[in-house]
């Protein structure tokens, strides 16, 4: 190798080592730009989660003095109501148990987000959890033209898992069920997976739900417009809180759905949390 060419090479080599340099920068302001555009998310994150949390403790006593006042005046403790007036408290403390559900929703959106949310797992039947959702459902079912059926889940172990949290996320599942389903039926199954996991299914033959918006419902606030969503109240947090619950319990939760035919919801979760998952959020 000659001069010339050890210059060039050399020359050539420095060249590279300037790109280089000038690259490294780069990468590393680009590094501090993540970092801070990450600081920010994390504390736009922690100001809404502050926001929701104090602004849904601020809701709950004022929501709590109109519900006692309704129920007061429902049961006519301050002398008799007329038939108009039976109405009009009816309407007050529902509209005011509407709202309050929505905040109950809200506290615990904040309280996942704020990573405060506590797993209590325990043993328990499926049949008791069936029966109890069964009991709570029936003065609903009674006024609607659509049945709701619990299969016997017949051969199924018993669970260790929050068992208020799997109950959450099935009355979720089962009341949007009733909400969309004109007439009818809604069915609730629940079936083993593999030898480790359950599947509970919600099947209705409702409204059904348009392809394009099914992988949007579990996030916050969706709603589908449609005729009869216009005649039903919602939050649309009720799916987004179903796949944190099954999530933080190691599961997961999905849906399928024909329009005009009906919806398939189902959330999948390990019979028995395993300690890492419940001491995560203990
Ligand atoms: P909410 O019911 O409070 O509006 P959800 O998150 O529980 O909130 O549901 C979001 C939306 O998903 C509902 O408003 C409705 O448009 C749609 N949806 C949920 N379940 C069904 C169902 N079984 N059939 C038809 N549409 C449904």
């Amino acid at each position: 190798m000659n001069d010339a060419e050890i210059a060039r090479l050399q020359a050539e080599n420095e060249g590279l080592r300037a790109e280089l340099d000038e690259t490294n920068q780069g990468v590393l302001a680009l590094y501090a730009e993540l970092d801070n555009q990450a600081a920010q998310l994390r504390e736009a994150s922690e100001l809404k989660s502050r926001f929701l949390s104090y602004m849904s403790h601020e809701f709950r006593t004022p929501l709590g003095s109109i519900l006692s006042i309704a129920r007061l005046l429902a049961d006519e403790m301050d002398g008799p109501l007329t038939d108009e007036q039976r109405k009009q408290v009816a309407f007050v403390s529902g509209a005011a148990r509407e709202l309050s559900d929505m905040v109950d929703d809200l506290l615990d959106l904040a309280k996942i987000e704020a990573g405060r949310i506590t797993i209590s797992p325990a043993w328990f039947e499926l049949m008791d959890l069936f029966s109890a959702l069964r009991g709570m459902f029936r003065p609903i079912v009674d006024g609607t033209d659509a049945d709701l059926v619990f299969e016997d889940p017949e051969g199924l172990p018993k669970l260790y898992t929050d068992d208020k949290k799997v109950s959450q996320i099935l009355r979720n599942f089962i009341s949007n069920a009733l909400k969309f389903t004109p007439r009818g039926e809604v069915r609730v199954s629940a079936r083993l997976e593999g030898s480790d996991r359950v599947r509970f299914t919600v099947r209705d033959t409702g409204i059904g739900i348009p392809e394009e918006l099914q992988h949007v419902l579990f996030e916050d606030f969706t709603q589908v417009d449609s005729p009869l969503q216009k005649r039903v109240r919602g939050t649309g947090l009720g799916l987004s809180l179903c796949k944190q619950f099954a999530e933080l319990l190691g599961g997961e939760v999905g849906l399928s759905s024909i329009v005009g035919k009906g919806s398939e919801f189902f959330v999948s979760l390990p019979l028995a949390i395993t300690a890492e998952d419940a001491d995560d959020h203990a």
